[in-house]
């Protein structure tokens, strides 16, 4: 019959479990231990509870994904390719499901996660089951690490996982996966996927909870490499806990992406660019077009445009098809934005907000803002937000867009506006940002490397650069087994 439009489906998977998960460990859950909940962040009721792994549970894990490894290495390409095929080919015929099960959770709008998310999920697990046939020939001097630890965040919950799981099945390695705290149930649903596909035991194992959690998994002995993806904050503790030890480490950190509009850009298309890079998962993207560096010519112009677009955004219930602007993911980050907009008033800003934008009673909904008046000192300039904030500054010349752009900690990605391309493929390669986008933006493929400059973090996901990062050369194996000296 025809796939049911509510929420029911998603509703019975997690009764279906008592709503309340164990980990997933050699292909088994294991009984639930200390609990917490995961809400709706939409109306806040409570969704499932998800066990809080402890130091004993990481290393089950680590164990089951350790004895997997001498088998699921020694496969070859074809054949990990078959089960790479079939994840992804599983994804697509439950992709309503983990839809909807990701808009629950996390509180981003049904529209993105039907038509962005999870499509490119399964787009994901397709390139890699083709990279596995190709591992032996495009890097032949190459041997996955083995058994690799993977700590993910809430903005793109299964994006995020398919990011980290599928390169490195494909290289052959295992894997032990935390999901965030705020949104572990598509994680979950992945894992019975695996089940469900006959995927050896122990490949993937997924041990849910918290930062302490996160920590068993950095700290454990016997996990070869680290991937992160999630605050720089934390990445720099990730970071100083590797150091000296061996184990391979790529990070992905935040990002405070400029987004520059040229006097002679098609102003239409640079305004809907912009809704989408800013407000695109309530501006809860690591590489989210949150700095606007407007030509000071046009600014008046396109400032007023823009708020007039800004009147048009649909905010509220995540599950309704014609909303652009969801939830926030949790309580904790409606805070911690208002915090920083406090700041950033009392340093000087003007806020803009769409008149009139009534807020659901209840649920962690923030309004889109455009903040003025601000100058590179600005709190709102400076700090990542991950919120629905855009801060509009405005420059003169090229020379000037390019030192405003750079002046940054971060370098995760950027845009350009232009009719001139020549101007545009100027400018590209002065700034400092692993993507840059020209007249258009937040363009993610699977075959494209992703990564950032400077704290924005190291290591690239997706392309021929992220196969790499889950493999090592194979001098080190041998020197590991027949050290010199
Ligand atoms: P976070 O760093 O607090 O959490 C990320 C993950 O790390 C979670 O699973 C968390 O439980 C875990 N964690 C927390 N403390 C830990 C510790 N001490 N040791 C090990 N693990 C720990 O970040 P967040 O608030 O969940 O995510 C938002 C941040 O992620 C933003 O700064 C954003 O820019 C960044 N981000 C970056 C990318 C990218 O590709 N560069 C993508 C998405 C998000």
């Amino acid at each position: 019959g025809p796939a049911p439009e509510g929420p029911e489906q998603a509703i019975a998977w997690l009764d279906s479990h008592d709503r309340k998960f164990g980990h997933f460990i050699h292909g088994e859950w294991t009984k639930p231990g200390k609990t917490f909940s995961s809400d709706n962040p939409a109306n806040g009721q409570s969704l499932a509870q998800i066990s809080d792994g402890t130091p004993s549970d990481v290393d089950a894990a680590v164990k089951a994904a350790r004895a997997a490894f001498p088998l699921w290495s020694a496969l070859s390409g074809y054949e990990r390719g078959k089960y790479l095929y079939a994840i992804a080919r599983a994804v697509q015929k439950h992709a309503r499901l983990f839809a909807v099960l990701e808009t629950l959770d996390n509180g981003k709008p049904i529209r993105e996660s039907r038509d962005i998310d999870i499509p490119l999920v399964a787009r994901h697990f397709y390139h890699h089951a083709g990279w596995a046939q190709h591992l032996s020939r495009e890097f032949p001097d190459a041997v996955p690490y083995g058994v690799c630890g993977q700590i993910i965040p809430w903005n793109f919950p299964l994006l995020m996982l398919a990011w980290k799981i599928a390169p490195a099945l494909a290289a052959g390695n295992t894997v032990v996966l935390k999901p965030a705290e705020f949104t572990s149930l598509t994680a979950l649903l992945f894992a019975e996927i695996c089940d469900r596909i006959g995927l050896p035991k122990g490949v993937v194992n997924i041990v849910t909870g918290e930062g302490d959690t996160g920590q068993a998994i950095v700290n454990h002995q016997d996990i070869d490499k680290i991937a992160f993806t999630g605050s720089t904050e934390v990445g720099k503790l990730i970071r100083a806990a590797t150091a000296g030890t061996g184990k391979g480490l790529s990070l992905e950190l935040g990002g405070k992406s400029p987004y520059i509009v040229f006097e002679d850009a098609d102003i239409d298309s640079a305004i809907e660019g912009l809704v989408d890079a800013i407000w695109f998962n309530q501006g809860q993207v690591c590489c989210a077009g949150s700095r606007l560096l407007v030509q000071e010519s046009i600014e008046e112009r396109f400032i007023k445009k823009l708020k007039l677009r800004m009147n048009t955004l649909r905010l509220g219930d995540p599950m309704d098809k014609s909303i652009d602007i969801g939830a926030m993911v949790a309580p904790v980050q409606v805070a911690r934005i208002n915090d920083l907009m406090q700041r950033g008033v009392a340093e000087g800003a003007l806020i803009y907000e769409p008149d009139g934008m009534a807020l659901p009673g209840t649920g962690c909904f923030l309004r889109p803002a455009l903040v003025t008046n601000v100058s590179p000192a600005n709190t709102l300039v400076a700090e990542e937000i991950f919120g629905p904030v855009l801060v509009a500054m405005s420059f003169r010349t090229p020379e000037e867009a390019v030192a405003l752009a750079n002046n940054t900690k971060y370098g995760l990605a950027a845009t350009i506006w232009s009719e001139n391309i020549n101007l545009a493929l100027d400018i590209a390669p002065k700034i400092k940002a692993g993507v840059v986008w020209i007249n258009g933006t937040n363009n993610f493929d699977a075959a494209v490397g992703f990564g950032g400059y400077k704290e924005s973090g190291f290591g690239r996901e997706g392309g021929r650069e992220g196969m790499g990062a889950y493999l090592k050369p194979a001098w080190e194996k041998a020197l590991k087994a027949a050290p010199v000296g």
